[in-house]
């Protein structure tokens, strides 16, 4: 279902330069990205298929400027010839009012992470959700998806908890420490998938209680280096659950050691940023990205 998200671009085939000499010209905009490693990626796929790609960042940090400068940042991209733009965070929903049209899943997702300017109308997708159920097809085959616990509800995890319903999870339980949140996302994905059990829980200990939940996914940015510690307490992992990390900078999260640890099966959030990219890449040049050229091309910048 989500491969055909791509297909629903109403414009037809983006724009890859043909002529040899043209600069695919692609940027992110986001808060705090300077060790994205989204230019690196992008460009390095590009080269191997002989197209020059020039991948900018665009800090609001650095520009020290807030969500407001969007339309000035989108306007300027579009003036400059970008084929498009990946966003983050804090920017996947505020830009949605600035868009022409969404994507079927960034419609239901309510977030968008890459826009594509074509023939003057700006298209927002969400290539977040077919990331993270890419990387779970590739590496968790097996895994049981009867009932799922998911910490956060933001705009990742908007795209994560629809993904696992696409997957095929019977039960999802979204835990936020904002409740309002993880009940929004419940209401919105039951609406979406109504032969499914979605509900926001108050207590993350009773959602993963033994031998009721198969699987925990972390949506928060708990984990990463600038949010040190671990949105779900190492007391109750149990070697029954698997455990997946969205988080991949680091790639091994507190989370992820200390589930190894318990005995757990673990995802890091590597696969996820790969196939975002690869989806983001192929909407961008309206060519198939090497999904596997680009999983090497990540583990090397990521090493590096
Ligand atoms: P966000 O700020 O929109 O949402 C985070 C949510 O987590 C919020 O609702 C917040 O209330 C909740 N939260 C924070 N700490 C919590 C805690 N201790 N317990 C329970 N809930 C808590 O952020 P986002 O855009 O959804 O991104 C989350 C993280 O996902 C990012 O930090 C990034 O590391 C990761 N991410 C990874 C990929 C990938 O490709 N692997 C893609 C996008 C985002």
């Amino acid at each position: 279902m989500l491969s055909q998200d791509l297909m629903a671009n109403p414009h037809g085939p983006p724009d890859a330069p043909a002529d040899a000499k043209a600069v695919l010209r692609l940027g992110l905009i986001g808060s705090g990205i300077q060790a994205s490693k989204a230019p690196a990626l992008h460009e390095a796929e590009a080269a191997a298929q002989g197209i020059r790609c020039a991948y900018q960042l665009l800090d609001l940090d650095a520009l020290q400027a807030g969500v407001e400068r969007l339309p000035d940042l989108l306007a300027d991209a579009e003036r400059r010839g970008f084929a498009g733009l990946n966003i983050t965070h804090p920017c996947k929903q505020a830009v949605i009012p600035l868009l022409h049209e969404l994507s079927p899943h960034a419609q239901a997702i309510g977030a968008v992470n890459t826009i594509h300017f074509y023939g003057g109308r700006r298209t927002g997708y969400n290539t977040d959700a077919w990331g993270f159920e890419e990387s779970f097809r590739h590496d968790m085959q097996g895994a049981s998806l009867a009932a799922v616990v998911q910490v956060g509800a933001g705009g990742a995890g908007a795209a994560t908890a629809y993904a696992l319903l696409e997957l095929g999870a019977r039960e999802l339980r979204i835990f936020d420490a904002d409740s309002g949140r993880a009940e929004a996302l419940a209401a919105s994905l039951s609406e979406c998938f109504p032969d499914r059990e979605v509900r926001a829980w108050r207590n993350l200990c009773e959602a993963v209680a033994v031998g009721t939940a198969d699987g925990i996914v972390n949506a928060t940015p708990m984990g990463m280096a600038k949010h040190p510690g671990s949105a779900v307490p190492a007391e109750i992992l149990h070697r029954d659950l698997w455990v997946a990390d969205i988080v991949y900078f680091p790639r091994e999260t507190q989370l992820l050691s200390a589930a190894r640890a318990a005995g757990c099966r673990t995802l890091d959030g590597g696969g996820m940023a790969v196939y975002q990219a690869v989806r983001a890449f192929e909407i961008f040049t309206g060519r198939t990205a090497d999904a596997e050229r680009m999983r090497r091309h990540f583990e090397r910048i990521a090493a590096g």
